[in-house]
C-alpha cells in the first residue's frame, strides 16, 4: 500500500518552527517512500478566522521547499481539504457513531457542568464529565430532542481496563481506561472537535501514517477507540519528539525565534532551516549532517526518528546558515542581500541592473554591489547582517571617534604624517591601474621604504575608509571605493585630527 501522509495545521497566521519540523518530517516520509503528501487545514477549533492565514501558510511552506500532492490549493480526489467545508461529512459520521454505540448525546447545560467541576475541585477529584447522560433511555433522549434541548456528542470511553496503542517510534503505549474522559466530539453548534474530525478525515483520506508532534500522545487512546467503534482499520501512528530550548523548557513566542516567517525576514536561508529542522529528532545513518532538501528526500526514514526530546540550538542554526550562505554564488548572494540594503535605505533600485546610492546619488551597477557583498560573504551569519557589515560603503560622510585612528601608542602627529604620505602616493596611482594588487604593492613599498610598522599605516587607513576598527581587507575596500572616494575619505580623516 502506498504511503499517504498529511500535514494538518490549524491556520493561526504564522508557522511555528515546531510545525515546520512536523511538516518537513511528514513531507520527507512521503517523498522518501514515493508516497503522497497531503495538506489538510484543521480550522474547526478556531475562535476566529485569521484572514489570509491559509495562503500565507502555503506560501511559507513553498518558500521552504515543501510542496503537496493534494490540498486546498491543488485539489485532489479526497477533498475538500479544509475541515469547515466538511461539516456535512462529519454529521453523517456522527450519526453512524451514535448508532454503533461509540458516542452519546449529552444534554448537560454549561451551568451544570460548571457546578460539577466546582464540586470535583472541592472534593479533589479529577475534573471530568460525570457521565450523567451516558445511559439516558431512548425515550428520554427523544423527549429532550423534542423539547429542543441542545446537546454535545461525547465519546463513550471504556470504564476500566487498558487501552494499548502502538507508536512506530515508541512501540506499545498503555493507557488506563479509567483515566479517560468522555470528552466532547461534536459541539452544540454541530462543529466537531479535533479528536473527531481528525480521525474521520484520516480514515476518509486514506492516510496510512498519522504523523504529528508528541503533544498529541494523550489523544492517541481516544483516537484508537474511535477507529475501533467505527470498525475502521487504524493507520500507523508516528509521534515526533518534542522540541525543547537549551534550558530544557518549551519553545515559546515570548522567547522569540519560533516563527518561521521571522527567521526568513532576518535572513535565514530556506536550505539552512530545512537542514536544521531535519535534525530536530532525526539523525542520518551515516552521521553526515549537511543535507539539502533533495538529499533528505532520498535518505529520510521513520526508523531513525528518536523518541527523546530534540534541542533547539540557535547556534547550530547560525552555523548552518553561515554554511549555506558561503556556498551561494555571488549573484545569488546579492539577490538575497538587495531587499535588506534597499530597506535600510542605503540604495534604491532604478532598474534591474542599476542602483542609486541614496546618500551620494551615485549610480552603480550590479557588479559594483556584488563586489561589496562578496567582501562579507565569508563572515555574515544572516543575510540581514550585510547591512551593518557594509553600510560604510554607502556613507557620504563617515562619523567616528577620531581617537580610533590611533594605532596602539601612536600620536596624532604620527597618524597625520602617515596618512599624508599615503595620500600623496595614492594620488599618483592612475585610475586605470587602481586595483587590489597595485594598491597592495604600492602601499607595501611605501611602508617598507620608510621602515614603518605595517599597523601604523594600515590601521589609520582602514579607519579612514570605513570608520571602524574591523572591516574587510583594506585594499579591497579602497579598490571598491575607487580612487576619488578613497582620497576623499583620507582627507576627511586628516580634517578630523587637525
Ligand atoms: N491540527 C493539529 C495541529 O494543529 C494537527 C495534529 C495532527 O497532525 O493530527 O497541531
Amino acid at each position: 500500500m502506498s504511503v499517504r501522509v498529511r500535514f494538518a495545521p490549524s491556520p493561526t497566521g504564522f508557522l511555528h518552527i515546531g510545525s515546520l519540523r512536523t511538516a518537513l518530517f511528514t513531507y520527507l516520509i512521503a517523498r522518501s517512500t514515493n508516497g503522497k503528501c497531503i495538506l489538510r487545514i484543521e480550522d474547526t477549533d478556531q475562535e476566529r478566522e485569521v484572514e489570509g492565514a491559509v495562503e500565507s501558510l502555503i506560501e511559507i511552506l513553498r518558500w521552504v521547499g515543501i510542496t503537496f500532492d493534494e490540498g486546498p490549493h491543488v485539489g485532489g480526489e479526497y477533498g475538500p481539504y479544509v475541515q469547515t467545508q466538511r461539516i456535512d461529512i462529519y454529521n453523517k459520521y456522527t450519526e453512524l457513531l451514535l448508532e454503533k454505540g461509540g458516542a452519546y448525546r449529552c444534554f448537560c447545560t454549561p451551568e451544570r457542568l460548571k457546578e460539577m467541576r466546582e464540586q470535583q475541585r472541592v472534593n479533589k477529584l479529577p475534573t471530568r464529565y460525570d457521565r450523567k447522560c451516558r445511559d439516558l433511555t431512548d425515550a428520554e433522549i427523544e423527549k429532550k430532542l423534542k423539547s429542543g434541548e441542545t446537546f454535545v456528542i461525547r465519546q463513550k470511553m471504556p470504564l476500566n481496563g487498558n487501552v494499548i496503542v502502538y507508536d512506530e517510534i515508541r512501540g506499545e503505549i498503555h493507557f488506563d481506561a479509567s483515566n479517560l474522559d468522555d470528552h466532547v466530539l461534536v459541539k452544540t453548534n454541530g462543529i466537531p472537535t479535533y479528536q473527531f474530525a481528525n480521525v474521520v478525515d484520516d480514515h476518509l483520506m486514506g492516510i496510512t501514517h498519522v504523523t504529528r508532534a508528541d503533544e498529541w500522545i494523550p489523544s492517541f487512546p481516544k483516537n484508537a477507540l474511535l477507529y475501533q467503534s467505527f470498525g475502521w482499520e487504524m493507520p500507523k501512528f508516528v509521534h515526533y519528539p518534542v522540541i525543547l530550548n537549551k534550558q530544557g523548557g518549551k519553545l515559546s513566542k515570548r522567547h522569540g525565534d519560533v516563527m518561521v516567517e521571522e527567521f526568513r525576514d532576518k535572513g535565514y536561508l530556506a536550505d539552512a532551516l530545512v537542514n536544521f529542522c531535519a535534525l530536530l529528532g532525526w539523525h542520518p545513518k551515516d552521521d553526515n549532517e549537511i543535507l539539502s532538501l533533495s538529499e533528505l528526500e532520498k535518505c529520510f526514514d521513520i526508523k531513525s526518528i528518536g523518541a527523546s526530546p530534540a534541542t533547539f540550538d540557535a547556534d547550530k542554526l547560525d552555523y548552518f546558515n553561515g554554511y549555506y550562505i558561503r556556498r551561494m554564488p555571488t549573484d545569488a548572494l546579492l539577490l538575497a542581500c538587495l531587499p535588506y540594503l534597499i530597506n535600510a535605505n542605503l540604495i534604491k533600485a532604478l532598474d534591474n541592473d542599476s542602483f542609486k546610492i541614496v546618500k551620494s546619488e551615485k549610480v552603480v551597477g550590479r557588479a559594483y554591489l556584488e563586489g561589496i557583498v562578496e567582501l562579507e560573504h565569508e563572515r555574515i551569519k544572516r543575510i540581514s547582517d550585510v547591512v551593518d557589515a557594509v553600510d560604510f560603503f554607502f556613507a557620504d560622510e563617515l562619523k567616528y571617534d577620531p581617537n580610533i585612528l590611533l594605532w596602539k601608542k601612536m600620536t596624532t602627529a604620527e597618524v597625520k604624517e602617515n596618512l599624508t604620505g599615503l595620500l600623496k602616493i595614492l594620488d599618483e596611482i592612475k585610475t586605470d591601474v587602481w586595483n587590489v594588487h597595485a594598491l597592495e604593492g604600492i602601499i607595501g613599498d611605501y611602508i617598507k621604504s620608510l621602515g614603518l610598522n605595517v599597523g601604523s599605516v594600515l590601521w589609520p587607513l582602514r579607519v579612514s575608509l570605513t570608520g571602524r576598527k574591523a572591516s574587510p581587507g583594506v585594499f579591497e575596500v579602497a579598490y571598491i571605493l575607487g580612487k576619488h572616494e578613497t582620497l576623499k575619505r583620507i582627507k576627511g580623516a586628516l580634517d578630523l585630527i587637525q
